[in-house]
């Protein structure tokens, strides 16, 4: 028998990459070649794939699974959760003769019919359609995990509503393809018959000890803590980014990694991270379907490996009050099918022309959908991180660099002096671009989107976000310039071409610099100057979500074919209703940890001191006690504002939960609810700091961020 997950310490990496994948290397070994051409042209060109065609393949991929150890199948989906979702069906049917045969049919790979009641679906789907529909996706491949064969694939109501991320994540692919082909044809790249979206999303995460992490019910319920004294020591020694990694962690990153490369995953670098316990995972970037895959991939394996190995893998944006958060870095660029990095500044003018033409249409469309963006990573969690003075603002602006600020200056200006040393001039009036080195590019951290060389790195996506939901809106913002700017250049004769580039590049430049900041984006007066120039601020996520159904929102979506109406109205509920679902367990799981676990450690200190007291007095009875006293004073004026805080938080998510209306409904919770708890927390922090650990029925903060091994 071949390898199987249970052996994969054991293989040569060679042998262990992508050794659980039924990849391309696989198809082609084993398939007949003109069903293997067949599955490649679905691929590639995302063609229909025929019964026959899918028979075979599906006995192909039943007997290479079997060969793998696998007993199971599954369609692998990605409901509106964020999270991945699985049904398993094993390959056995049984016979008249008590004996089973392995069956898995065409039918079978290509299409599933999951009860889908239970997922959310924003109203599209009415509970006596309760059946949802799963379509194979050929483009990311299948692969085995657990003694199931996996195969990615998306999910749709009866009526054809997407109920999903993959769905509108190949839609807006496909849409981009199509516009940017449609501009590199006109610029006479005719050999480009398809432009593929890359991925490579960097993934952030913190490690702490599994037994402390059952004992915090705020973890365990919410993924953050709610309540919790700060540890007197916290980041800022700076000592653990890139910091010696310890012999546990370092055996945790490993075995995470041999995990994910047997899933074809590309893990590439891994290090430690600024907060105390916080570390990162790096991928070699891919087509954006199977990245986002991947990336979902990399997540469940975080967790499971954290837990084989004694350890609590925390994905929330903002596990720990006053120590950063965790984000996910979504570095993007345009690959064509002859292999050129659109978004790769180059060295021949016929580059430079691709890269200022994609250059504008990016600035452009992230100007114009910066909404859109900051609702793709709204969550009760993200919102925690974004303004906050360690992750992006909340404000969207694009860093290009000084090399590139300079050039667009230049457009601006028709500085005809605009020199970039040695480079000749080009045809269309500017100059050939001037070397960009990463140096130029890379330096500024504090900006949510920025240009890094041969890509743009979008980094205000949260640790637990599905990166599906920004590269959606990327893809389809850009689709949209793209196809704005291809309706002037489509009839232009070839030598007017230069010109007439020229001068559409110029205009967005123009038209769009105020999306444009290399300062420093966690200052306060950047965020009054964004306001100056009318850029968005929609700090949280009920601010943010309804511009999801603005008419040039709804207008974009509709016009590429992304989202119908319906499915962006459903999809706004949606985030409004996980938004206050978030909240409102917190709340509930706050007032039980303050009312039972706090309360008790108080209780018994107070005991404790109060005996401790009397029997000083007793041996000693001139003894004044200072200190107990002083405790014990503190505690009681503390006790009674917990209780008064207590009954409002009590009080107000009650009325929260009466609120009808989505939207007025997340914003109580944002605006009181989240306040009250605020309040409450700093009050038994206080109280928590004079606690000795041994009263405190669960771990605080020094034992959870400092005590891996
Ligand atoms: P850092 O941001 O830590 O300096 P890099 O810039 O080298 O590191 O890479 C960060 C991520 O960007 C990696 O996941 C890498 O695969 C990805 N990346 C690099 N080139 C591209 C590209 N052309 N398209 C999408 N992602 C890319
Ligand atoms: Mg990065």
């Amino acid at each position: 028998m071949s390898k199987t997950t249970t052996d994969i310490s054991s293989q040569t990496l060679p042998e262990l990459y992508g050794s659980l994948v039924f990849n391309d290397k696989v198809m082609k070994e084993r398939l007949p070649k003109d069903i293997y051409k067949a599955v490649h042209k679905t691929i590639q060109q995302g063609t229909h794939l025929e019964l026959d065609v899918a028979n075979t393949v599906a006995a192909t991929m039943k007997e290479w699974a079997i060969e793998h150890g696998a007993t199971h199948f599954t369609h692998w989906f990605q409901p509106m959760t964020g999270l991945t979702a699985e049904k398993h069906d094993s390959f056995i049917s049984p016979q008249a003769d008590g004996g089973i045969i392995l069956e898995f049919s065409g039918k079978e790979l290509v299409k599933g019919e999951p009860d889908a009641s239970s997922f959310p679906s924003g109203g599209l789907r009415a509970t006596f359609e309760a059946r949802g529909y799963t379509a194979w996706d050929p483009s990311s491949p299948a692969f085995i995990k657990d003694g199931t064969l996996y195969i990615p694939t998306a999910f749709c109501s009866y009526g054809g509503e997407s109920l999903d991320k993959k769905t509108p994540l190949l839609r807006s692919m496909d849409a981009l393809n199509k516009s940017a082909v449609n501009v590199l044809h006109a610029l006479g790249a005719t050999d480009v018959t398809k432009v593929d979206t890359t991925v490579g999303s960097e993934q952030e995460y913190f490690l702490i000890d599994k037994e402390m992490y059952r004992q915090r019910k705020d973890l365990m319920m919410c993924g953050r803590t709610l309540i919790g004294a700060p540890a007197p020591k916290g980041q800022e020694m700076e000592d653990h980014y890139f910091g010696v990694l310890k012999p546990k962690v370092s055996e945790f990153m490993h075995e995470l990694d041999r995990e994910l490369w047997a899933l074809g995953v590309p893990a590439k670098t891994k290090h430690n991270e600024v907060a105390p316990s916080q570390h990162e995972l790096a991928p070699v970037f891919e087509t954006a379907n199977v990245a986002v895959d991947h990336n979902q991939l990399t997540m469940e394996m975080m967790k499971k490996t954290a837990d084989k190995l004694g350890y609590a893998c925390l994905l929330h944006e903002k596990p720990f009050e006053g120590i950063n958060g965790s984000g996910k870095h979504n570095n993007w660029s345009l690959i064509t099918d002859t292999g050129e990095n659109i978004l790769n500044p180059g060295s021949t003018p016929e580059e430079n022309t691709h890269f200022l033409v994609f250059l504008a249409a990016v600035i452009e469309a992230v100007d114009n959908y910066a909404d859109l963006l900051r609702i793709s990573v709204a969550s009760a969690g993200n919102d925690h991180r974004l303004g906050a003075n360690e992750a992006p603002p909340a404000v969207i602006s694009i860093f290009v660099g000084d090399d590139l600020e300079k050039m667009i200056e230049s457009f601006e200006n028709d500085d005809a002096d605009y020199k970039s040393a040695g480079k000749t001039q080009m045809q269309i009036g500017a100059q050939v671009l001037p070397h960009i080195t990463k140096d130029t590019t890379d330096r500024n951290r504090t900006s949510p989107f920025a240009f890094t060389g041969n890509k743009f790195e979008f980094r205000m996506p949260g640790s637990s976000l599905s990166v599906a939901d920004p590269n959606i809106v990327l893809n389809t913002a850009v689709a949209e310039s793209l196809d704005g700017i291809y309706e002037q250049l489509k009839d232009v004769p070839a030598d007017k071409m230069d010109a007439k580039v020229h001068e559409i590049v110029k205009k967005i430049f123009v038209e769009h610099k105020r999306i444009i900041f290399n300062g420093n984006g966690y200052t306060d007066e950047w965020i009054e100057e964004a306001e100056k120039r009318g850029l968005y601020n929609l700090k949280s996520l009920p601010d943010a979500e309804p511009h999801l159904l603005d008419k040039k929102n709804v207008d974009l979506f509709v016009k590429h074919g992304i989202f119908t109406e319906a499915e962006l109205q459903a999809r706004y509920e949606i985030a409004l209703e996980n938004y206050t679902k978030s909240i409102h367990i917190e709340s509930l799981t706050m007032q039980e940890m303050v009312k039972k676990d706090f309360t008790k450690g108080m209780v018994d200190y107070v005991n404790a001191l109060g005996e401790s007291a009397a029997r000083t007095k007793e041996i000693l009875p001139s003894a004044g006690c200072v200190y107990e006293k002083s405790v014990l004073e503190k505690i009681d004026n503390a006790s009674g504002q917990i209780n008064t805080l207590l009954g409002k938080l009590e009080e107000d998510t009650k009325k929260a939960e009466g609120i009808e209306d989505l939207l007025e409904c997340a914003h109580m919770y944002h605006d009181t609810v989240l306040a009250d708890m605020d309040e409450l927390r700093a009050a038994v922090d206080s109280i928590e700091a004079l606690i000795p650990d041994q009263y405190i029925p669960y771990p605080t903060y020094g034992e959870m961020l400092f005590s891996l091994r």
